[in-house]
């Protein structure tokens, strides 16, 4: 299991699935032919035979202090999900391997969705006799409360997602609607990064000069730092995710801050590198990157 050490906290990935996904299926820049000509995501975020993309489906979880806090959660299992089978009826080990990593469901303090879709949001439920229940019950789940506004009247395209995977946990009482850049404690805080979804937000955890930031969906593959203009087909509004891209390369440029990506296969981070009038994302070698 990957892991690394910000200061005196302990991320670590728990995967549900790494696939490989043809790169117009994200963005329609990225052909085959387009992919195989960026040597430098080859291997590390791409397949270097077919170039399709490595698209990874992760939570990273933050351990700080007492505090277990779960930053996404996925697809889920047996899930309802017309037009899109690659996540339906899911059978997944991703809460056994949330168990390994000490992350079981009486564990978690905190849950955080970037955003509400649909790969998001899965965990937050598991069906308990025929019921969606919060899988995490003693978490409080930090939705933002823009994102909320925006989706509980949003038409649904891949099934009741809001119905199974959010509202079970506002009637349980468990859910907080909260401002996109709401502070979780001295160390981890959120911070907006709109454009993909109205109330996007991404997590930037600091630590004894150590700093990271998980981006969510403000950027779908690492070759779209080469490309800050390349929209990702499920942005909803394109300008301002474009934007975002842009605020968000230009400031964690910074030779340090650890880019910790929400769908990057194979290592699942890197750090900005300007490259012309360009950036690119550095896998590099990281001491506390085990496995
Ligand atoms: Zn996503």
């Amino acid at each position: 299991m990957q892991t690394w050490q910000i200061g005196e906290a302990k991320i670590t990935k728990v995967l549900e699935m790494e696939q490989q996904w043809p790169g117009t299926a994200l963005l329609e820049n990225a052909t085959p032919d387009v992919v195989l000509g960026t040597d430098w995501v080859l291997g590390p975020y791409a397949d270097p035979k077919s170039g399709r993309f490595r698209l990874s489906f992760h939570a990273f979880c933050i351990e700080v202090g007492d505090e277990k806090i779960v930053i996404d959660t996925c697809a889920g299992n047996d899930k309802v999900r017309p037009n899109f089978g690659g996540l339906a009826g899911l059978q997944t080990d991703f809460l056994d391997n949330m168990i390994a990593a000490g992350f079981g469901p009486d564990d978690v303090t905190a849950v955080v969705c970037t955003h509400l879709h649909v790969d998001h949001v899965g965990w937050n439920t598991h069906l308990v006799g025929g019921e969606w229940k919060p899988t995490f019950p003693k978490a409080r789940y930090l939705f933002g409360e823009t994102e909320w506004d925006h989706w509980k009247v949003e038409p649904q395209i891949y099934g009741d997602v809001v119905g199974d995977s959010v509202r079970p946990c506002i009637d349980a009482g468990l859910a907080e609607l909260v401002a996109s850049d709401l502070r979780l404690n001295d160390l981890v805080w959120l911070e907006p990064t709109p454009g993909h979804t109205p109330g996007h937000h991404s997590v930037r955890i600091s630590s004894g000069g150590q700093d990271a930031v998980i981006t969510g969906d403000l950027v779908h593959h690492p070759i779209q730092f080469e490309n800050l203009d390349w929209v990702s087909n499920p942005d909803v509004d394109a300008a301002a995710a474009i934007a975002t891209r842009r605020r968000f390369t230009e400031k964690y440029c910074d030779d340090h801050t650890l880019i910790l990506g929400t769908h990057f296969g194979g290592p699942s981070c890197g750090l900005l590198r300007p490259h012309g009038d360009a950036w690119r994302l550095d896998p590099g070698h990281y001491p506390d990157l085990d496995g």
